[in-house]
């Protein structure tokens, strides 16, 4: 037993030894299934979004591929590790919450470490899915993203989904036979901040992309094989620009008609520009009843095959029993026949009383807690 701790301490502290870079942000649903994060670009190469604060203040910095590689090798040996201790525990080498209560009673400051504590939940769920950090991993040079998955996929061989965020407008002005070969290189999804199909609107909140860019980049990157899911954000035009908002945005969305398309409505974060706007009156936000409508006419206005998602806290009108208006799991409505259980679930949200909904007032004080 003295000799399995002090195997097991040795362990532990070359797992103090191991780290690599993690990004701040992934979308929910990578967050569900405990995808590995792996931070292949920092930050947003674009970051003038007026609503978003994700990135402020922090320079992008493009990674070289041999330092990403070094990151992947590092998660394959922290894994390692983890399955090694386990064997000394009689575990058979597998990952388990046990595993994981023995390395911690030995180094109680793992707990702490993020890139100890990413790959074991990682391993923990079945070490099946990984996300590339952060605003548009689809910047990088093909090649070298390339290089990057190829690394990815044959040393992590667990692996059976690789996700990430990307920009649209990168996405318009890229080749489509570099798409095709970052798709076969073992990139299978990309999420994409839409926001909105409104030309005015996407000047306004300084989005650096067209509709017509939009609708490219995403008719592009299904047709190179991509799995796409797409993010508008309802309330973003306000009270005044919702109509104009909501039918734009469901014509591009029925143009590219994604695999996915997620609704994040708009809280004002402090620290943007947007948040100022509201605070002086310039930009009157929509009530949880004007939002239900510009859901309607959104809604309404689609034509597609995609899954509808309100899988974010956000999404948080009431039905009639005080539950949830809307499901929130991650494979969403399946348009086109579910739509008409939405548009009802609209209506329905619509017949209770406005005070029963969370304002965005409410949320942003949930979000800044
Ligand atoms: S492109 Fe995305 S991450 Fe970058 S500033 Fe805009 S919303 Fe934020």
């Amino acid at each position: 037993m003295m000799a399995d701790r002090k195997g097991l301490r040795e362990h532990v502290e070359r797992l103090r030894a191991l780290s690599f870079k993690i990004g701040a942000y992934r979308p929910p649903s990578e967050g569900g299934s405990a995808s590995l994060l792996l931070r292949v670009t920092e930050n947003c190469p674009w970051n003038r979004c007026t609503f978003c604060e994700m990135y402020k203040g922090h320079r992008f910095v493009y990674r070289p591929a041999q330092e990403i590689k070094a990151d992947i090798d590092t998660v394959a040996a922290i894994r390692d590790e983890i399955a090694a201790a386990s064997w000394m525990l009689g575990m058979g080498g597998k990952i388990t919450r046990e595993a994981g209560a023995a390395l911690l009673a030995e180094g109680r400051d793992l707990i702490g470490n993020s890139s100890f504590s990413t790959v074991f939940n990682w391993l923990c769920s079945g070490g099946r899915t990984a996300f590339l950090q952060d605003a548009d991993s689809m910047i990088m040079r093909a090649p070298e993203l390339v290089a990057v998955l190829e690394h990815l996929r044959e040393t992590l061989t667990s692996l059976t989904r690789v996700t990430t965020y990307a920009r649209s407008k990168t996405l318009a002005r890229r080749k489509t036979q570099e798409l095709r070969m970052i798709r076969e290189a073992g990139l299978d999804r990309l999420h994409i901040g839409l926001e909105t199909g409104d030309d005015e609107l996407l000047a306004r909140v300084r989005k650096g992309v067209t509709r017509a860019e939009q609708i490219e980049g995403g008719r592009k990157a299904i047709a190179a094989g991509f799995q796409v899911s797409e993010y508008w954000m309802p309330d973003l035009g306000g009270r005044e620009r919702r109509r104009q908002h909501a039918e734009n945005t469901a014509s591009a969305l029925s143009a590219i008609n994604p695999h996915y398309i997620r609704s994040r409505p708009l809280v004002p974060r402090p620290g943007t520009p947007l948040f100022e706007e509201v605070a002086q009156g310039r930009l009157c936000l929509s009530s949880p009843h004007e939002r239900l409508e510009e859901l309607a006419w959104m809604i309404g206005g689609l034509d597609v095959t995609s899954r509808v998602c309100f899988d974010h806290a956000m999404n948080a009108w009431s039905d009639s029993g005080g539950g949830l208006l809307f499901r929130q799991d991650y494979e969403g409505y399946r348009f086109p026949d579910e739509k008409p259980l939405v548009l009802e679930r609209i209506r329905e949200g619509l017949a209770v009383e406005e005070s029963k909904h969370v304002h965005v007032r409410e949320l942003m004080a949930a979000q800044s807690l």
